[in-house]
């Protein structure tokens, strides 16, 4: 049996007195690739920052291999093998590409502020580490020929792939991509897919955050449907895209 990864329980979360999240449950298997979709203001969103460590729910439990981690704080999560991209492109557009990438190996290394800024021999060691993971995944992503150029001279669709390339540096079991085809000209959408598809075939199981139906249905096995903050639907593309609530709460019929 394929092992369980993620484990949303009856998740809350209240912001005064707007309830975004509604006693949300679901799970996702290793490896796996799934979708999550729903309209604006569902609480998608929402459910990342609950799951990458920004907020705790006000109510459930999230568990990752077994342990409850609602509790544990952001850095620690990214430890135990969970990464994100965001909504909005959040690269450093004055740094090289490869550089973007070696921000996402921090989590990993411990050398520490001052040996950082001594340059002691134990840092320089760590920082030759990180540009090899980073070139690797720049490679695995097909994004290595840029690894020199300044990221701000990057494609939309180029910016969104560099961004999911920073969040592997972590190796991480578990990558939420939030609308990573957001923005991104329609030429460039099929890049991005095979890029998803890379990424899971390596075995890092992904939860899938998209507007573009087509994109999800494309990519995603199963998917959960949120809406006002509570599952209204999960299934197969077909079962999803033929329930009546689906219809209902996209048509806004
Ligand atoms: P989605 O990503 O599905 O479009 P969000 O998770 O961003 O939706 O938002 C869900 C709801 O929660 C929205 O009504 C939004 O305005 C609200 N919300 C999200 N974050 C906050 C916050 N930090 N404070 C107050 N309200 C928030
Ligand atoms: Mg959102």
């Amino acid at each position: 049996m394929p092992e369980m990864l993620l484990e949303v329980e009856r998740v809350s979360m209240r912001f005064g007195g707007l309830q975004a999240l509604a006693e949300l449950s679901f799970v996702q298997q290793a490896g796996s690739i799934q979708g999550l979709i729903g309209p604006n203001g569902a609480g998608k969103s929402t459910l990342f920052n609950v799951i990458a460590g920004v907020n705790p729910p006000t109510g459930g439990h999230v568990r990752f291999r077994g342990q409850a981690i609602e509790r544990l704080p952001a850095y620690q999560r990214i430890r135990l093998g969970i990464a994100r991209t965001f909504q909005n492109l959040q690269i450093f557009r004055d740094l090289t590409v490869l550089e973007n990438v070696m921000v996402g190996c921090h989590s990993r290394f411990h050398g520490g502020m001052f040996a950082a800024m001594l340059r002691t021999p134990r840092m320089r060691a760590e920082e030759a580490r990180m540009r090899d993971i980073a070139y690797d995944k720049l490679e695995l992503l097909g994004m290595a020929h840029k690894a020199g150029i300044q990221a701000g001279a990057l494609s939309f669709g180029e910016a969104k792939i560099l961004e999911i390339a920073r969040a592997l540096a972590g190796e991480p079991t578990l990558l939420l991509l939030d609308e990573p085809v957001a923005g991104v000209p329609h030429g460039e959408v099929a890049q991005v897919a095979d890029v998803i598809r890379r990424v899971n075939a390596q075995g890092t199981a992904i939860l899938l955050v998209e507007h573009n139906m087509r994109f999800v249905m494309g990519l995603c096995a199963h998917i959960v449907v949120l809406n006002h903050g509570c599952k209204i639907a999960e299934g197969d593309t077909r079962t999803v895209r033929t329930h009546p609530d689906v219809l209902r709460a996209y048509l806004g019929a």
